[in-house]
């Protein structure tokens, strides 16, 4: 029977990224009191023991939003960070079969991992993730940031002593607006200029997914690409994601996920929730 094995890589002297199956990474911050971690992943394998073992320090866990591939390990804890306004979407997206199909994508031989490796719905405690939220870890911290759009409770994390913001989903290479719990285009670009007016508190952008780190100039071509489609000036490619009709704003090389002009931000949205 196959396990999951867990890696991790160092990214700065408090900084690890973390990885299981699947393609969303998770992170490890470690200060000289405390840690935090982002983010849990697909809830596939025994994470819990592999923080322990690996980091050796008392911890909290933090979640950035309520997507399945974010936020189904958190029943190995007793009480998790995260916005509550994520709470029920969270719910929606604990299924077994629904986590498999969407880890089939990156994980060919999804099938050989048993049921009994996948953690099964939380049944602790969801500690509120409020906007400004600081954990002070020792030398270095992490501050929570409300950036909604992709989902209505989506937090970035800023570690300001490290320079770094890490955006989640909340911004990204294809930054997915089209799902029932995403806001409007005109209401993301508010986010968006909130981003874009703490720029001077970080130089770098970190993801959870495809290459994991993108640079700065991200938010502000979101921000131009939210333009576009509010002003019906971008290129407005049909695609289907997951049996729904979306449109992808910028053409796009599907198989590296890049945009062909060679800039980075990208969005994908629903016709219908433009404004
Ligand atoms: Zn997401």
């Amino acid at each position: 029977m196959k396990d999951v094995v867990f890696t991790n890589e160092k990214i700065t002297d408090h900084l690890y990224r973390v990885r299981g199956i699947g393609d969303a990474c998770m992170y490890f911050i470690k200060g000289e009191k405390r840690g935090v971690l982002v983010d849990t992943a697909y809830g596939v394998g025994d994470l819990r023991t592999y923080i322990e073992k690996t980091f050796s320090i008392p911890y909290d866990v933090v979640i950035t939003h309520g997507h399945a591939d974010h936020a189904n390990g958190i029943n190995q804890w007793d009480k998790v960070y995260m916005n509550t306004v994520d709470v029920e979407v969270y719910k929606t997206k604990t299924d077994t079969g629904f986590r498999r199909s969407m880890l089939a994508r990156s994980v060919k031989d999804i099938d050989e991992y048993p049921d009994e490796l996948f953690q099964g719905p939380f049944e602790g405690e969801f500690i509120e993730l409020e906007e400004g939220k600081i954990f002070k870890l020792g030398g270095v911290s992490v501050e929570a940031i409300h950036a909604p759009g992709h989902t209505q409770g989506i937090m970035v994390l800023l570690i300001p002593e490290e320079r770094i913001c890490i955006f989640g989903d909340a911004c990204g290479v294809m930054t997915f607006l089209f799902k029932p719990e995403s806001s409007s285009v005109s209401t993301y670009r508010n986010t968006l200029n909130k981003l874009l007016g703490m720029k001077d508190r970080y130089d770098r952008i970190l993801r959870q997914h495809g290459t994991c780190e993108s640079p700065l100039s991200l938010v502000e071509e979101n921000l131009e690409v939210a333009e576009e489609i509010l002003e019906g000036r971008d290129d407005h490619i049909p695609w289907e994601y997951q049996g729904q009709k979306v449109w992808i704003a910028k053409d796009t090389d599907l198989a590296k996920g890049m945009r062909k002009d060679g800039k980075s931000g990208n969005i994908v949205y629903d016709i219908d929730k433009i404004r």
